[in-house]
């Protein structure tokens, strides 16, 4: 489902994020990607969603080579993926509801069955009695389940995860992984950047790890 061969990023400027990395990962699949700060797994995951482009080498997303993909196509690619990045925040002037609606208001959905699918994911999450509430008013922790019911209230194929306890204490932090390992279980693909030791001990996924933009082990 998605494969990649011998893929180099580089960015404008000329740093190689990505050094010859080649995978697969099959359809269904939990995998981690770990590394240090700055080994190469947020570009990782960018190629993978097509966010950024590899500079060489072959990133196959459901049959599809990317680099050969037309740009109007990208849209339709991007829905099979649910994205839990740092920099994509809430909007901190809408409900938790209205901010988990939003992917399907955009994607044109009807609007009954939108407001269905938002309280199923926000129910998914344990959510679903702060759906009024405003995003300011939660816990760190429960901004980022509103995070993650908003990835995953078009029902994506994929879901990419990029630094997913950064903020978090411990017990949050568990629960968090633990609602990513649910999602697994539904056949639900899942990518896990991270360098949180305590993910990848909990989850005991295959791993990919990276060191200088090289797959290391
Ligand atoms: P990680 O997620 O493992 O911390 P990243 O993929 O974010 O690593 O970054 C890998 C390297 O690429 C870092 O040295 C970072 O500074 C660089 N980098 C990331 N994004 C850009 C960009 N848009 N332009 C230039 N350099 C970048």
């Amino acid at each position: 489902m998605i494969a990649f061969s011998h893929v180099h990023k580089r960015y404008p400027g000329g740093f190689e994020a990505l050094r010859d990395v080649s995978l697969v990962v099959d359809s269904g699949e939990l995998v981690l990607v770990t590394g240090h700060s700055g080994a190469g797994k947020s570009t990782l995951l960018k190629l993978m969603a097509a966010i950024e482009l590899a500079s060489s080498g072959t990133v196959i997303i459901s049959g599809q080579n990317l680099a050969k993909l037309k740009s109007a196509a990208v849209p339709f690619l991007r829905r099979r993926f649910g994205i839990v990045f740092q920099d994509h925040k809430l909007l901190y002037d809408r409900t938790v509801f209205q901010n988990v609606l939003l992917p399907l208001q955009i994607a044109g959905f009807d609007s009954r069955d939108a407001a269905r699918r938002a309280r199923a994911a926000l129910d998914k999450v344990g959510l679903l009695a702060k759906e009024k509430a405003l995003p300011i008013t939660l816990s760190g922790g429960e901004q980022q389940r509103v995070c993650i019911a908003r990835a995953v209230v078009h029902r994506p194929a994929v879901l990419l995860v990029d630094e997913p306890t950064g903020n978090l204490d411990e017990a949050y932090a568990r629960d968090i992984v633990a609602l990513f390992r649910s999602f697994h279980q539904v056949g639900v693909t899942v990518v896990i950047a991270t360098h949180d030791r305590l993910v990848a001990e909990q989850l005991s996924a295959r791993t990919i790890h990276l060191g200088q933009g090289r797959i290391a082990a």
